[in-house]
């Protein structure tokens, strides 16, 4: 139907049908979260534009073109978080969380932003669900890092999952690779991309993860940071795999896997799912081990990964409005004297208590004053599978089965009839989840 407004370019709607699965979603990653001891974060949608540029790289995409940067009333330079780690590693230190427990597992779930150009799983407007791990430095804190991540994945409904991983190096090794990169290509950056010309002065590096066709066969033949790293580094490195493979997860080395901040240290991974494509990454992370230090904490390692929500939704179904919710049941007002009771009705039916406990049925009433018939017609259409008359007969209230369009026995009471739909729903055969 027509409206006068549309949703802003690059942001979407998550409606009903959809927002189920976003909720279920949340439901399993929270739980992983918390089975592996990771404690929720919730930071502001904005920040200071500096906490960004800063540890995110003023060479960066992100920085360059993407920020949504606004001054408020007192002229404060402020700005949409594009990403999550920055403002965790804020709030690390802000709430001295380390001194809680040194080694500190944090989670995020929400909104990012970034002006990109919109296409099929990029948006202004995306979800991300994030975990840090700060304070070990050691390999197995990578792999307990992508064992997570890989969970995470697959808590989701994610079955077919490529993990790729790299090693940038560190403070030691890192620029003696990127001086052989711009070595490599400033001697062809004629078959370089506007973009990637710059990047050559500003950070080689970021060269590698140019998705410009004409860029990909002088990409291809670059030298590969393994070949660079030094021997911490690479032990660290043949570690972590070596922990991947005792793990059993399936992972595959990708020297060009570089990532879009600048933040990260030695490891590096993302992974893949099959129905995204080879472009698009359903999520990443990374070894930070100086992030801590640079916004003027103690010297303190730390990695983390984060995984786009948009993307492991589309990877795991489509993304679209859903059926109605189907209810338990309707309660049916004979008359519209009858209506208060009906909805008094139909919330004992519900069951809800102070605590939510207890077995939850979905109970709705139709509150527009209408006919008996039409009340029963919507229930209908909406797909209910019982309705329940008030007021009662004096032999109980009549219960009608709306697939069978068939009168049950008479119920009582609200509990009679609670007690009874609970049952006939545990015996009924599992139904897909709604
Ligand atoms: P990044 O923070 O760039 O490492 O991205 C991590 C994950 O977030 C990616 O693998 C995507 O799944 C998701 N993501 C990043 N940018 C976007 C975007 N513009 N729209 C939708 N998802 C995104």
């Amino acid at each position: 139907m027509a409206s006068k407004f549309q949703v802003p370019r690059g942001t979407r709607d998550i409606l009903p049908g959809e927002s189920e699965r976003w909720d279920r979603l949340e439901s399993s990653t929270r739980d992983v979260m918390s089975r592996y001891g990771y404690r929720e974060v919730r930071t502001p949608i904005f920040e200071t534009t500096d906490l960004f540029v800063r540890s995110v790289g003023e060479a960066t995409d992100i920085v360059r073109k993407e920020l949504y940067t606004f001054e408020d009333r007192k002229g404060r330079s402020l700005t949409l978080r594009p990403e999550g780690t920055a403002p965790l590693v804020r709030a690390y230190l802000e709430h001295s969380l380390g001194q809680v427990d040194p080694l500190t597992r944090l989670y995020y779930v929400g909104p990012m932003f970034r002006y990109e150009r919109p296409q099929a799983g990029r948006y202004r407007q995306f979800w991300q669900i994030g975990a840090e791990l700060l304070g070990p430095g050691a390999p197995a804190a990578d792999v307990e890092m992508i064992d997570l991540f890989f969970w995470i994945l697959r808590a989701a409904g994610l079955e077919e999952i490529t993990v790729h991983v790299n090693s940038l190096g560190d403070a030691t090794c890192r620029p003696v690779y990127r001086e052989r990169l711009r070595e490599y290509f400033a001697a062809r950056a004629d078959e370089l991309c506007g973009d990637c010309k710059e990047r050559l002065k500003t950070n080689p590096l970021r060269i590698l993860d140019c998705k410009v066709p004409s860029c990909q066969p002088v990409i291809r033949g670059a030298p590969s940071v393994l070949e660079s790293l030094c021997d911490a580094c690479r032990e660290h490195f043949d570690t972590v795999r070596a922990g991947l493979t005792a793990l059993g997860i399936a992972h595959e080395t990708a020297p060009r896997l570089v990532r879009g901040l600048d933040y990260y240290t030695r490891t590096v991974f993302e992974a893949y799912a099959s129905q995204l494509g080879a472009q698009n990454a359903v999520g990443g992370g990374g070894r930070y081990d100086d992030l801590v230090r640079d916004f003027g904490g103690p010297a303190t390692p730390a990695i983390g990964f984060s995984i786009g929500m948009e993307r492991l939704l589309m990877a795991t179904g489509p993304l679209e409005i859903g059926a109605a919710a189907r209810p338990d049941v309707c309660v049916v007002a004979r008359d519209p004297s009858a209506t208060w009771e009906a909805l008094k009705f139909a919330r004992s039916l519900r069951g809800v208590s102070r605590y939510g406990a207890g077995e939850s049925l979905r109970v709705m009433v139709d509150p527009g004053g209408r006919s008996a018939s039409a009340q029963l017609k919507w229930a209908s259409k909406i797909g209910a599978r019982y309705a329940a008359f008030v007021p009662p007969d004096p032999d109980g209230h009549p219960v009608r089965d709306m697939e069978a369009g068939k009168d049950e026995v008479k119920q009582e009471s609200a509990d009679s009839l609670r007690g009874w739909l609970l049952q006939r729903r545990g015996s009924a055969p599992q139904e897909a989840p709604r």
